[in-house]
């Protein structure tokens, strides 16, 4: 392999270029799927490639192949050399990286059960015992359980003399039952709604969700919900459960603080950002409680690696500061925009896809106000709500509804009547801003996100959010259209 890298690093110094970088990527991935007592669905993914990213006369280009021999290195640097020259002919600022020193290093995510070692029937036997517990409450009509593996190796080199291996490891699992009457359908998750929860580390990641120990509960929760009086409307005192405000941190946070987009270098599915270059540290983004942090270090966060695809090392860097709007994710190219160098959040999906920024994992920092029970002890009269349904969010990541699968009033500081299809509205700034209660550190937990998309061709970035149970002041609540 060194010698195929050192191929594609020379040829492209033949070519012209004044900075060149080669990814080699190998990528392996199964899920497992049990629907209604029978196995649905079981897919085995398996990618390798390779690709150049050159900088010619201050302009990018890209090349990649699935085909590793020294002459295709060859042949796609030459070709990654020419497309750099043909888009340096579109004119525009030349491309400026960072001062990010070169980096040699490995990275294996901290691991105990390598989940492609854990047979088959060991997973399915997990599966089919949450689905048989699901199936034990009378009125669901649908069940579903999942198990997601992946394994990343990759290996990074660039002109600069970087040259990084890692090795990034992925385990999730998460069960639905859903509930049908005449006029709707109710669904319950556990740990979480698109799939579940899914983390870096090895399969104990997945025993520990204990889906088993939970199919029971949510099931009688969506039967429960059909009968459920609709959630009532108008201003009230909310408390989010910690899987939903991580959902709130991605669209409302992460999306905005993407630096490319910012610049305008990107803006498919619903780019750009109300966070401009002016607002960075003067707009106040949130309460004084509210601490958000990119931290590409966190252990078991589905954002959580060694180096990023620039081969610049995982950071945790502030992003607001009590309350204050302080950082972005940046590249090497966008960071010196705003006179710093990367904090290393620029990632390609796949070999054959360029680096683009996207979220580590983008956490609230836990508070002091305890327990969940604790939250909804010290709170008269609101509304305690649960996993996330729908969302909707403008473009600019300002105005935004969530709606999530379940509610229930709080009076008198007690969890009384559940209800059903709770949604809520706000604008981002205000609404951070009326946060007056964080859980404390035993209810923080960091969700992954498998499923965020970005530019074009389309990249799934795999991030994560921790964050504990908070509450919110005056926030719009309704009925949802969903
Ligand atoms: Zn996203």
């Amino acid at each position: 392999m060194n010698d195929l890298i050192q191929r594609a690093l020379d040829a492209a110094e033949r070519a012209g270029a004044a900075y060149a970088d080669i990814r080699i990527v190998e990528r392996e991935a199964e899920s497992l799927t049990v629907k209604n007592g029978a196995l649905e669905a079981a897919n085995s993914d398996h990618s390798e490639g390779f690709g150049v990213r050159v900088l010619v006369d201050g302009a990018w280009g890209f090349s990649a192949s699935a085909l590793l021999e020294p002459e295709e290195i060859e042949r796609v640097t030459r070709q990654a050399a020419a497309v750099a020259r043909a888009s340096g002919l579109a004119g525009g600022d030349p491309v400026v990286l960072d001062e990010t020193p070169p980096q040699v290093g490995r990275y294996v995510t901290p691991h105990q059960e390598d989940p492609f070692s854990v047979s088959l029937d060991e997973k399915l036997r997990l599966l089919f015992e949450a689905d048989a517990a699901m199936a034990r409450v009378d009125g669901i009509n649908v069940r579903q359980s999942s198990i997601e593996c992946g394994r990343e190796r990759k290996t990074f080199a660039s002109t600069q003399g970087a040259r990084v291996e890692q090795e990034i490891v992925e385990a999730g699992a998460g069960i639905d039952a859903t509930a049908v009457n005449a006029s709707e359908s109710q669904s319950r998750s556990y740990p979480n709604s698109s799939g579940g929860q899914v983390v870096t580390g090895g399969f104990e990641a997945v025993r520990a969700m204990d889906l088993a120990g939970h199919a029971e509960q949510i099931a009688e929760e969506a039967v429960a919900l059909l009968d459920a009086p609709q959630c009532p409307s108008g201003r009230m005192t909310l408390i989010i459960d910690a899987s939903q405000v991580g959902l709130q941190i991605h669209e409302s946070c992460g999306h905005p603080i993407e630096l490319d987009r910012v610049l305008g270098y990107e803006a498919s599915f619903a780019g750009t950002s109300f966070l401009t270059l002016d607002k960075l540290g003067a707009l106040q983004y949130g309460s004084e409680l509210v601490n958000i942090d990119a931290d590409a270090t966190a252990p078991g966060g589905l954002g959580t690696f060694g180096y990023d695809d620039e081969g610049v090392p995982a950071q945790n860097v502030p992003i607001v500061s009590a309350g204050r709007f302080v950082g972005y994710l940046t590249s090497r190219e966008t960071a010196p925009v705003i006179g710093r160098s990367s904090m290393g959040s620029s990632r390609a999906w796949s070999w054959d896809r360029i680096p683009l920024i996207r979220m580590t994992n983008i956490n609230l920092r836990p508070g002091d106000a305890g327990s969940l029970e604790d939250l909804v002890a010290d709170t008269r009269d609101g509304l305690l709500i649960s996993t996330n349904k729908s969302w909707s969010i403008d473009d600019r990541r300002l105005n935004f509804q969530f709606g999530t699968q379940i509610g229930w009033l709080i009076r008198n500081g007690k969890r009384t009547q559940m209800v059903r299809n709770p949604t809520y509205t706000g604008i981002t700034p205000q609404f951070w801003g009326s946060c007056d209660a964080i859980c404390g550190p035993d209810e923080y937990v960091i969700w992954g996100v498998p499923n965020c998309g970005k530019g074009e061709p389309i990249q799934t970035g795999h991030v994560g959010h921790g964050a504990a149970p908070a509450r919110f002041r005056d926030v719009q609540v309704g009925v949802g259209r969903w």
